[in-house]
């Protein structure tokens, strides 16, 4: 069985308190272990990342971003390996971890532009003689806290950025699909990266308590539950730090009455039933306005009974199995709660086991209508592929829905009408919205940010978050001639 070490100082280490297995997903198998830092791990790591800072920050903008381009080039000639580390550990299909390998690169090209990221701005004359400019400063060591559903996407949405802008990392990967982010660490070293400026710990919550906690973190990035992102954020705020903390999610879709229902309903099963419903912005929520509600139901019937469940790495498998045992059991008990409480279990595959991986955490997708909003399955965050569907009268009652919901990750709208998109567009409360399209997640060029109890603090990752890993200095400058010292150059 393979361990995945710690990477400190562009060297792997196995020190820790103790060892956790890595489980397959599809078999209930161990497949690795992984060790958890103990204290002097974590400090090892952290003055790693410290020791190599100035050295980063003084090597040349260029220079850094031609380790970043080397890097994007070995991520993806690689990237057929990486997706079987993600496969084996994570679950998701083949094809769908080759696409965060892809989705992990656009993130890493965004940060090669870091030398056209780097400017600052200069005002002439601001006053007799005096100019005023703003110059960007790296902040220091950066920490890096990850989920489990995107072990390198979410990884490399923080690391590119806050390398890019000269900072070293120490980077905390989910303690369930670790191996992938090992393995990235090794091919930034490959790329030419200085050991120390990327660091990665595995641990549980003792250690990222450690890290936030140490003199010599400046910033710290979470990406995870709203639970825990809120808890990261208030102690990191607490010691002083900076902080963007990103949490969980319930994504709605809007139905129109005009919306095209067979391309709706194709829409919503890889929306909602991909990755196993294990998307950050998977839409769980399909609120039909008016009455197609029954005939889009229809539809989706269809579909989700003809998906094909099964290990992430069988050639026609759709949807993978979910992360844990508790996960499948958490979401099973809320689809059997809904249920009791009187929703309509539409299509129900929740308990579905899949023949010659019994062990495996699978839930099939699943479809319920008649959901009462004060449901747990509507209320809360299920991360799994079930669909609730709800009725509603208007725009503004669907509007209304997704306002009062306490997360605002994502929301879409399906269409023909341009003023009930631009409404939409408008009032939306969500941080990302899609017109026609299900995911809609921004190009790195953009931003990943929620809104409400999807993401504490204020900037988002990817593009935004250069101002997050840069500190602004401004510099107010008077040169005045001396007489006798201007070597002629002034007119008088
Ligand atoms: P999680 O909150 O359980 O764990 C996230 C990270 O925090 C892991 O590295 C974990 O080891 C660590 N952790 C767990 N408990 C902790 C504690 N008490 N103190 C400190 N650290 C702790 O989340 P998860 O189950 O790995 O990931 C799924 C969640 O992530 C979902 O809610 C999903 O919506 C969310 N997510 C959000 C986005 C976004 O952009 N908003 C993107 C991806 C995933």
């Amino acid at each position: 069985m393979r361990t995945i070490p710690h990477w400190i100082n562009g060297a792997p280490v196995e020190g820790g308190s103790d060892t956790i297995d890595v489980l397959d997903p599809a078999t209930d198998q161990p497949v690795a272990t992984v060790p958890m830092a103990d204290a002097a791990t974590v400090d090892a790591a952290i003055a790693a990342a410290a020791n190599a800072f100035d050295s980063w920050a003084a090597t040349a903008l260029s220079k850094r971003a031609q380790v970043l381009y080397r890097f994007r080039e070995l991520l993806l000639a690689n990237r057929s390996e990486l997706a079987a580390m993600i496969t084996e550990e994570h679950g998701k299909t083949l094809d769908d971890a080759a696409g965060e390998i892809s989705r992990a690169a656009d993130s890493v090209e965004l940060a090669c532009g870091g030398p056209a990221l780097a400017r600052g701005g200069t005002s002439l004359q601001t006053g007799p003689n005096i100019d005023t400019k703003s110059v960007l400063h790296p902040l220091g060591v950066c920490v890096g806290i990850t989920p489990f559903n995107f072990p390198a996407m979410m990884g490399m949405m923080m690391v590119s950025v806050a390398l890019a802008a000269g900072n070293t990392f120490v980077w905390k990967p989910s303690e369930q699909d670790p191996g992938v982010c090992l393995r990235i660490a090794e091919l930034f070293r490959e790329a030419g990266l200085p050991d120390g400026v990327l660091n990665v710990v595995h641990g549980r919550q003792d250690t990222v308590e450690q890290l936030i906690d140490s003199p010599d973190t400046e910033a710290v990035s979470f990406v995870g539950s709203s639970k825990v992102a809120h808890i990261v954020y208030s102690r990191a705020a607490a010691a002083g730090k900076r902080v963007q903390a990103f949490g969980g999610a319930k994504n709605h879709m809007i139905v129109m009455p005009d919306a095209d229902l067979d391309v709706v309903a194709d829409q919503l099963t890889s929306a909602c039933f991909g990755a196993a419903g294990q998307r950050c912005m998977a839409i769980s929520v399909a609120v039909v306005v008016g009455d197609t509600a029954e005939p889009l139901l229809e539809k989706l019937v269809g579909r989700a009974r003809q998906v094909r469940l099964g290990a992430g790495d069988a050639p026609d498998t759709e949807v993978g199995p979910v992360i844990n045992r508790q996960s499948q059991q958490r979401i099973q008990a809320a689809v059997k709660e809904a249920v009791a409480a009187g929703a309509r279990a539409v299509v129900d595959r929740s308990a579905e086991v899949v023949p010659g991986h019994e062990g495996g955490y699978f839930i099939g997708p699943t479809v319920l209508a008649d959901v009462d909003v004060s449901s747990p399955a509507y209320q809360e965050e299920l991360f799994g592929p079930v669909l609730v569907v709800m009725r509603v009268d208007s725009l503004n009652d669907g509007l209304a829905l997704i306002a009062n919901h306490r997360y605002g990750n994502g929301a879409s709208i399906f269409t023909r009408d341009g003023a009930a998109a631009n409404e939409f567009e408008r009032r939306a409360s969500a941080g990302m919205v899609g017109i026609n399209v299900a995911i809609p997640v921004p190009v790195a060029a953009y931003a990943v940010q929620g809104w409400k109890d999807s993401a504490y603090g204020d900037t988002g990752l990817n593009n935004a978050s250069w101002s997050f890993y840069t500190r602004p200095k401004y510099v107010t400058s008077r040169w005045d001639s001396v007489a006798g010292t201007d070597f002629g150059f002034r007119p008088n």
